[in-house]
This record gives C-alpha cells, structure tokens and sequence, in this order.
C-alpha cells in the first residue's frame, strides 16, 4: 500500500502501517479512523483530496504488530522519496509510533506533540493516531490544537 492523493498537496500525512482494510483496498485511513482523519482535516479546511497520505510501513505486519526495525529501514526509502516529489510544506506524523520512527526517539507523544521537528528538510508536527482518539476523545481537543498549529505553520510556508 503505497500512499495516495495529490501529487501537488502542501500537507503529507504520514501513518505507521497499513491496516486490514487498507491493505485488502489499497489505500490508506478508509476505515473508522479514516473518516475521522477526514473530519480532522475538514476542521483545518483541508479536503481529503488536497493531501497526500502515506504511512511509514507499505505492508501491514502480521497481528497489527507495531513496525521492526528491519521493517522501517525496508520502507523508509520509498517514504524519503515521497516527501521529495511530493514536496509538502509540511508534514504531520499520526500516532506515537510515526513519531517516534521518523525523528528516531523514544520519546513519548506527548514530548513530540506542540512542537514543531523536522524531517528531510521538512517542518514536522506530531499528534494522536486517530484510531487512539476514538478511543480516548478526551484526546481530541490536543489533537484539534495541533492541527490549528500545522494549518499555521502550512500557510507561513506558504506566504499565506
Ligand atoms: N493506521 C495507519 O497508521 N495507517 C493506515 O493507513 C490505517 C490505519
């Protein structure tokens, strides 16, 4: 599962894996979460169409298993090289684990969340995997401001 959208979007979500679902259709965030990514994006006035989504793994490992590192190394090349195409002014890591894969911590979400990191050459925020804020919304209002803080350093990039 490669990752899917418009090869000119300013914003690349990045992802950890494919899930079930996403593996059997192909694209990625088409289940629950996905529609909640969608609604999360819509709060920012992004449509779905405007981003390219992506996620860290291009297979989904056996039991949903979080990603080896073995696994990372194989597929973080394709993902470098996405971002180089794609050329996003920014990018936003869903999840703990996302987070932690690119910038190469252990540190926990909520250090990497509210702030702003890089990668390749890229600013870089970090919030909640929405499949974590259906199932702690309590989780949602951090989510909204970081996303608030993305669409804003988007659009300084941007000039806007
Ligand atoms: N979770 C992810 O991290 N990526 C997907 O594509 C779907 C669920």
């Amino acid at each position: 599962m490669f990752g899917v959208g418009n090869p000119d979007a300013t914003l690349m979500l990045v992802g950890e894996a494919p899930g079930a679902e996403e593996d059997r259709q192909g694209e990625p965030f088409v289940g629950k979460a996905g529609q909640l990514l969608n609604r999360i994006l819509e709060a920012i006035e992004f449509r779905r169409e405007d981003v390219y989504i992506a996620n860290i793994l291009k297979c989904r490992p056996p039991n949903n298993r979080d990603p080896q590192v073995s696994e990372v190394d194989a597929c973080e090349p394709y993902l470098r090289r996405q971002i180089d195409l794609i050329q996003p002014a920014v990018i936003c890591a869903l999840g703990r684990i996302a987070g932690q894969t690119l910038l190469k911590t252990t540190e926990s979400l909520t250090r990497l969340r509210g702030k702003v990191h890089h990668y390749q050459g890229r600013p870089l925020v970090v919030t909640y995997h929405p499949a974590a804020l259906l199932r702690n919304p309590n989780w949602k209002k951090p989510t909204w401001e970081d996303v608030q803080m993305l669409r804003r350093i988007h659009d300084e990039r941007l000039g806007r």
